[in-house]
């Protein structure tokens, strides 16, 4: 075996069904008497509901959380968090609330608590993504990663279904280009395969019934797992060109997520054939092809192929490939202009992904 290095994330994860429960328990094991709760507007019940759960505890509840973390608002939750003399900030929702929680705990050193609603994986990762006047950047710094995560089953039951794909979709990702990366090591390995296992059979479940409680259960499981990788592997193409062309076209993330993986997968595939016989082995019915098997996972979801169907113009695909080249990044495989066009335009056109490039 290969010498390696493996980071484990510190913090502590609470999961299971109505762990929501524990919150109180854990801001009294924490000391915490002044928690802000974030939430999106489309969530302000939720934040609501963890209000009336600890009671006195809570002195606030900022409900502006947005995509991409927009430095206003950031701003804003920030002033909030100080007029109030918050001690702790809790976030209950997808990434978009995990990143305001990051931003303001990150800036203050306050304690970060997560409850997150959907399967992108943000909770386990040291990474924080902002906008400043419509321009991301990303940054990596172990103090961003929460302090506690509290994984709700029950709360995931209401993520409609087909964002429930999509979104885990966007975890598979995170695991499949950990399969590959240039730190990944035997533990990521193990913990990537079982990732993507537990939500390709799960959600394929999910899309018929959303209330399927075992099915929700391992899916948010996988999406702990691939989170993990996420968190403690550096990404590559597949990852790079979701934040350059979802950011530059205002595409919706998991989406651009689901459709372009199995076409970088398919671009990267000659260059990592190991990774593809790890991942051809956990996808169900991949008949020992990778990209068959992720081709037919997202037909079986149901999900949009198409980029164009979220308002990509064809004369776009030329600058997506353009702007994809400006940085340089690690991937398996050089990534080559003229392909990449071909790539992207398949994608935008919503066609079946190919190894032929
Ligand atoms: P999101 O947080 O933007 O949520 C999408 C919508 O679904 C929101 O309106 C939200 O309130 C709603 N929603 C969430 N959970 C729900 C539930 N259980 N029931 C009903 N509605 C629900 O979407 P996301 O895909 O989780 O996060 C995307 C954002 O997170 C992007 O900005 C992305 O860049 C970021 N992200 C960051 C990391 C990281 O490691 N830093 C990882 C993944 C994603």
């Amino acid at each position: 075996m290969e010498s390696f290095i493996y980071t484990a994330s510190p913090g502590r994860v609470i999961f299971g069904a109505g762990t929501l429960s524990k919150l109180p328990e854990e801001l009294e094991r924490e000391g915490r008497q002044a928690t802000l709760i974030l939430s999106t507007s489309f969530q302000a019940a939720e934040a609501e509901r963890v209000r009336d759960l600890i009671g006195s505890r809570a002195v606030g509840v900022f409900t502006e959380a947005a995509m991409h973390t927009p430095a206003d608002i950031t701003e804003r939750a920030l002033a909030v968090a100080q007029n109030l003399k918050a001690d702790s900030i809790v976030s209950v929702g997808g990434g978009s609330t995990i990143g305001l929680g990051k931003a303001i705990s990150i800036r203050t050193g306050l304690l970060h608590i997560c409850i997150p609603t959907t399967y992108a994986g943000s909770e386990m990762t040291p990474i924080l993504g902002e906008t400043v006047n419509g321009r991301k950047t990303t940054r990596r710094d172990p103090k961003i990663l929460p302090a506690i995560v509290i994984y709700d089953v029950n709360l995931t039951t209401t993520l409609p279904q087909g964002l429930s794909a999509t979104s885990g979709v966007n975890a598979i990702a995170h695991a499949v280009e950990a399969l590959y990366a240039p730190d990944t090591n035997p533990i990521i390995k193990l913990l990537a395969k079982e990732g993507v296992r537990a939500l390709a059979a799960s959600l394929l479940v999910i899309v018929k019934d959303g209330s399927d409680l075992d099915a929700r259960s391992k899916a948010l499981y996988g999406a702990w797992l691939c989170g993990l990788c996420l968190g403690s592997t550096a990404m590559s193409l597949h990852h790079k060109l979701c934040h350059t062309v979802g950011g530059s076209f205002d595409l919706p993330h998991a989406e651009t997520h689901t459709i372009l993986l199995p076409h970088t997968i398919a671009y990267n595939s000659p260059a990592v054939p190991g990774a593809m016989r790890d991942l051809a082995e956990v996808l169900p019915e991949s008949g020992g092809d990778a990209i068959e098997g992720l081709n037919r996972l997202l037909n079986q979801l149901g999900v949009e192929r198409a980029l164009k169907t979220f308002g990509m113009k064809e004369e776009d695909v030329e600058k997506a490939a353009a702007i994809a080249m400006e940085n340089r990044y690690y991937n398996p495989r050089e990534v080559d202009q003229e392909k990449l066009r071909e790539l992207i335009r398949r994608a935008w056109a919503g066609e079946p992904a190919k190894t032929d490039l």
